[in-house]
């Protein structure tokens, strides 16, 4: 789970509120529809316990539906709003491009998924902090409509993984250097809420379908001992590279910075297995 860095968040919301206010009759409840469009994390919450199941706002699922159907370059719909928060890798797993490409011959945008889902929380479906860009496999087959809370899970708006939850591999044999099989590979946390996300997208388990990649990082820390990083600084610094940083994401393939985490998938994975390695 990788926090969403977009920038001016706040005016991207209000353009949401502003471009969907006259799409529908909101009805007259606690709440103006501005705030319930532009409400942050926090508020979202107070809202979802304060609405929960209450049907008279399913309306919003409905502008919800057209929201999401294409109809042409100028009218704001889900690709807009998706081009505009360029979220190219999804949060919830860091495993999938979720890149927004329209063209005549096919396009593509992440799905939303609600992370109060709408059919218990209607009145939260068009809610700017409540649509979370990510892949179909997290959105579509692993969450689905799994309860989620601001109180008991991670909210990608609020926060990521960062240290809350780590990877490591443990090894069982030493065929570790060339063989899957020679280790383990484990996602932990001592944050409550960060296990419920890692349990909630079966992020563990579909990790160890990464293990290649692990194995690669194992071999290429020893391929390329401190003498040859060395070598290939003094060699190609400022002229095929930048910097040391620069480097290492050439030889192992990941950002390995906390703030470049969300520009490549599995760039955590890489980042924690580089560290547990003391690679970086
Ligand atoms: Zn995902």
């Amino acid at each position: 789970m990788i926090k969403i860095a977009t920038p001016k968040l706040e005016e991207l919301a209000q353009k949401h509120y502003e471009a969907l206010k006259s799409k529908f009759k909101f009805p007259t409840c606690k709440y103006s529809l501005e705030e319930v469009i532009t409400a942050k994390p926090e508020k979202l919450h107070e809202i979802a316990m304060h609405y929960k199941g209450n049907h008279k706002f399913d309306m919003m699922i409905k502008a919800y539906k057209k929201f999401t159907v294409k109809v042409d370059d100028d009218t704001y719909d889900a690709y807009k709003l998706a081009k505009d928060l360029n979220v190219t890798v999804c949060p919830y797993c860091n495993r999938n491009y979720t890149f927004t490409v329209r063209s005549k011959n096919g396009s593509t945008r992440p799905q939303f998924d609600h992370f109060y889902d709408k059919a218990t929380y209607p009145i939260l479906a068009l809610s700017f902090y409540n649509l979370i860009p990510s892949c179909p496999t997290c959105n579509t087959s692993i969450k689905g409509r799994k309860e989620f809370s601001l109180t008991t899970h991670v909210h990608p708006y609020v926060d990521g993984f960062d240290d809350k939850a780590c990877f490591s591999l443990h090894v069982k044999e030493s065929s570790f250097y060339y063989d899957e099989k020679g280790f383990d590979l484990e996602l932990n946390s001592n944050d409550a809420k960060a296990q419920k996300n890692i349990k909630d997208f079966a992020l563990e388990e579909i990790y160890k379908n990464h293990k290649d990649i692990v194995l690669e990082l194992i071999q290429k820390s020893v391929m390329y001992n401190e003498s040859y990083i060395e070598e290939l600084m003094q060699n190609y610094e400022g002229t095929l590279f930048k910097n040391e940083e620069d480097l290492l994401r050439l030889i192992f393939g990941g950002y390995i910075s906390d703030e470049d985490l969300d520009k490549r998938p599995l760039s955590k994975l890489t980042k924690d297995i580089l560290e547990q390695l003391e690679i970086i």
